[in-house]
């Protein structure tokens, strides 16, 4: 056998980080220290080879119009459509969504839910909360930061987590949403759900 077709040697799998805006480096630490091998991803090659896709916080307005120019919104959404495991924090729950209550912009729709933008309040508004999440057994303290909320979600989504009505965690067959920025805090364990339960990893 020449070395051309040799069998790919089975090394760490390979997790993305979309890098155009946001909180990237916390996630790319994590995901080292879970394992996985970090790609930042800032074009569609990059999708190529990855087990799970996360979308992290950051302004999703910008994000979406930079994944407009980059081809990146069509990207993702066949990256997931084919069954790639996607993980929307924040900014990222915000282009997850199928629709907002707030000015058009450009979205990736993965999910079934209205999203409403800032709702817990502006930046001021800042806050930490200690949730119940469904599947685990302690609570976990979610940082929010200009956070979304999913007002209503349909069929084929799970709730995992909310705050009064307001749902602030949720997951499909190969998707999973935070409201919250689980990179923000030592506690890991919304990366190894995300590697574990979505991405099957
Ligand atoms: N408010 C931002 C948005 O709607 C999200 C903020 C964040 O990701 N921390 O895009």
């Amino acid at each position: 056998m020449t070395a051309r077709e040799k069998e790919p040697e089975e090394g760490p799998k390979k997790v993305g980080i979309l890098a155009v805006q946001g909180d990237v480096e916390e996630h790319v630490q994590i995901l080292r220290d879970l394992g996985v091998e970090p790609v930042e991803v800032r074009a569609v090659e990059d999708l190529s080879g990855l087990s799970g896709l996360i979308v992290p916080g950051g302004e999703s307005t910008a994000i979406g119009n930079i994944m407009v120019e980059s081809g990146l919104l069509d990207g993702v959404r066949s990256f997931f459509y084919k069954g790639g495991p996607v993980w929307g924090t924040c900014a990222g729950m915000v282009l997850a969504a199928s629709a907002t209550n707030g000015p058009r912009q450009p979205m990736l729709g993965l999910m079934n839910a209205l999203v409403t933008r800032n709702g817990f309040g502006r930046q001021v508004h800042s806050f930490e909360q200690d949730l119940e999440v469904e599947g685990f057994d302690e609570p976990f303290t979610g940082v929010f930061i200009r956070s979304p909320f999913f007002e209503d979600v349909g069929p084929g989504v799970e709730v995992l987590s909310t705050i009064g009505e307001k749902i602030v965690a949720a997951r499909g067959e190969n998707i999973l949403v935070t409201a919250f920025h689980p990179e923000l805090t030592d506690d890991k364990r919304f990366h190894e759900y995300f590697l574990r339960e979505v991405c099957d990893i």
